[in-house]
């Protein structure tokens, strides 16, 4: 029996490309490297990010805070420096960071459609510190930035992209950022050699 997974090729995953990717000219490069794998861009957009748009986005739970958070103190005690207070407000401090990160210029926003679409994007971003990030990965191959100086400075990590963990996360957070007329719903002409079972119509 034929097996029919057209929803499999329907996953999608969120991207948005940060202050410091549309800073350091890295727009065309990184989505170059999402769209060459065969991923569909079906949203796209430049916009300068609100507050409470950053916030929604990055809704954290309190043991999200305190893991980062203890990671910082972590980071404190061995740059010699106090720790002020408790690991959760670290944690918390974080986003209040990364919030004004986001806000301090317009960022790319786009939707990437097809088969394990989450997973596929996240292996192109690469871990969250530049410094461990694979090379060969986008946050490994284009930036320099550490949790050391980043943590020093009480600013976010600029990492260049965010891209969804999960696919119902990028379902929530494509709510957030897009109305649905600005999703688009199309066939690239790349989706039959990806997807196609028989191919018959490269053959004369
Ligand atoms: P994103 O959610 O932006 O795709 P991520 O999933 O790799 O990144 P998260 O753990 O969700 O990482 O953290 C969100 C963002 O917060 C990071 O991309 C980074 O900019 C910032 N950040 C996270 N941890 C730290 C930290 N310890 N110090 C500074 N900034 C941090
Ligand atoms: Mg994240």
């Amino acid at each position: 029996m034929e097996q029919h997974s057209h929803t499999l090729h329907k996953e999608r995953s969120f991207v948005i490309i940060k202050p410091d990717g549309v800073q350091r000219g890295l727009i065309g490069e990184i989505i170059h490297r999402i769209e060459r794998t065969g991923l569909k861009m079906v949203a796209l957009k430049m916009v300068r990010p609100t507050e409470d748009q950053c916030w929604t986005h990055y809704h954290k739970d309190d043991s999200w805070f305190k893991e980062k958070g203890e990671r910082t103190v972590g980071d404190r005690i061995k740059a010699n420096l106090p720790i002020e207070k408790e690991a959760i407000e670290y944690g918390k401090d974080i986003v209040r960071a990364l919030v004004k990160f986001m806000t301090a210029g317009p960022v790319i926003i786009a939707v990437f459609e097809g088969n394990k679409a989450v997973g596929i994007v996240k292996k192109l971003v690469g871990s969250t510190e530049p410094l461990t990030s694979d090379v060969g990965t986008i946050r490994g191959d284009f930036t320099i930035d550490s949790y050391d100086i980043s943590v020093a400075d009480n600013r976010a990590v600029r990492n260049l992209i965010h891209c969804s963990d999960k696919p119902e996360e990028a379902e929530r957070e494509i709510k957030i950022w897009f109305k649905d007329e600005d999703i688009l719903s199309y066939r690239l002409i790349n989706e039959a050699m990806l997807y196609d079972v028989n191919l018959d119509s490269i053959s004369e």
